[in-house]
């Protein structure tokens, strides 16, 4: 099932409280590189192209990027916290690789 925008700022909304970070602005347009971007001050972006996907691999891309609030990189810490909140979060990743 695919989710429209206001279903993909709910998901936003969630996840932020769930992880404890801020969002100030979501944003959504097409992009022709990437699925996402946040900026340290709590400004996302996503792509529109995210309503086409399926809702798993959209909330891995939302995690992944409001994981990056606490941790800019994506070193052994930021995958750690991917892991305690979305388990099969690599088994998500890449699925949207071989897209
Ligand atoms: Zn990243």
């Amino acid at each position: 099932m695919n989710a429209n925008k206001a279903d993909l700022k709910g998901t936003v909304r969630q996840w932020a409280d769930h992880i404890g970070v801020k969002v100030r602005e979501i944003h959504l347009r097409h992009m022709r590189r990437k699925w996402a971007s946040i900026s340290t001050n709590g400004r996302l972006t996503l792509n529109t192209d995210l309503l086409n996907l399926p809702e798993a691999l959209t909330e891995f891309v939302i995690v992944h990027e409001l994981v990056h609030l606490l941790v800019p990189n994506h070193g052994k810490l930021f995958k750690g916290y991917m892991s305690a909140y979305l388990p099969d979060w690599e088994e998500r990743q890449n699925c949207l690789r071989s897209l």
